[in-house]
C-alpha cells in the first residue's frame, strides 16, 4: 500500500474514532461485570481498584468467598485506605452448609449495602457476588434495588462465574473471560502471588 493510501485510511479511522468520542457525552458511574470460566475476573477488578485509588478516588471491596484464604490484594490495598469485608465462613466448594452460608452472606451483604449507599465511594467491588445469587443466599431483587439506587457517580464491579441474566442486562460493561488454557489443567499448582 502506498504511503498516501495508508494515510487516507488512517485518517478515515481517526474520523470514526473521533466521532464516537464526540458522541459519548454521558457522565455517570457504571456497572461492570467480569464473568465466565477463564482466569482474570478478580484480578481485573483489583486492577481497576488500583487505577481508581491511583487517581485519588475512594474504593471499597466486598468479597463473598475465600474467607479463609490469605489475600495479596488485601495486604497491599487495605493500608492504602481501601476497606475490605470478606465473608468469614471459609466457604468452599466442599463444605456448603446452606444455613450458615446464608447467614454469613447476608451479614456481608449489609456491608455491601452500606458502601452502595455511600457517595464517598467512587468504586465498589463485589467480588464473587454471582454465586450468592445463583445459590439463592441473596435475593436478586434486593441486589438490583441496591445497585439501581446507588449514588449516580459510583461505579460497581461484580465478578464471578454464571452471572444471572438480569444482572447482565442491568450492567453497562460485561466481559466474559473465556478459558483457552489454564495451567491447573496441566497439573500445575495454584501459586501465591499469581492465583491469590
Ligand atoms: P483470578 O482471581 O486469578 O483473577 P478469577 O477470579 O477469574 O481468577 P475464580 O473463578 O474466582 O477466577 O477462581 C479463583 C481461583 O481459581 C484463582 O486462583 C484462579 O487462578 C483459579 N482459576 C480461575 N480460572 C480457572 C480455570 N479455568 N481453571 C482452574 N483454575 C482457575
Ligand atoms: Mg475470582
Amino acid at each position: 500500500m502506498s504511503q498516501s493510501r495508508h494515510e487516507e485510511r488512517q485518517q478515515r479511522l481517526k474520523d470514526k474514532v473521533d466521532a464516537r468520542i464526540e458522541a459519548a457525552q454521558i457522565e455517570r458511574g457504571i456497572l461492570i461485570i467480569f464473568t465466565g470460566n477463564g482466569k482474570g475476573k478478580t484480578t481485573a477488578a483489583f486492577g481497576t481498584v488500583c487505577r481508581a485509588i491511583g487517581h485519588g478516588k475512594k474504593a471499597g471491596v466486598i468479597q463473598f468467598i475465600k474467607g479463609s484464604w490469605d489475600n495479596g490484594e488485601r495486604e497491599l490495598l487495605e493500608p492504602q485506605g481501601v476497606p475490605f469485608y470478606v465473608m468469614s465462613t471459609g466457604f468452599t466448594w466442599e463444605t456448603q452448609n446452606k444455613e450458615t452460608d446464608t447467614l454469613a452472606c447476608l451479614e456481608t451483604w449489609q456491608h455491601a449495602k452500606q458502601l452502595l449507599s455511600d457517595p464517598q465511594y467512587d468504586l465498589v467491588v463485589l467480588d464473587e457476588l454471582t454465586y450468592m445469587v445463583s445459590y439463592h443466599y441473596l435475593d436478586l431483587n434486593e441486589v438490583t434495588q441496591a445497585l439501581q439506587s446507588r449514588p449516580e457517580n459510583q461505579s460497581v464491579i461484580i465478578t464471578g462465574r454464571a452471572c444471572h441474566r438480569f444482572l447482565l442486562e442491568l450492567a453497562d460493561t460485561v466481559t466474559e473471560m473465556r478459558p483457552i488454557k489454564h495451567a491447573f489443567d496441566a497439573g500445575i499448582k495454584a501459586q501465591k502471588g499469581i492465583d491469590w
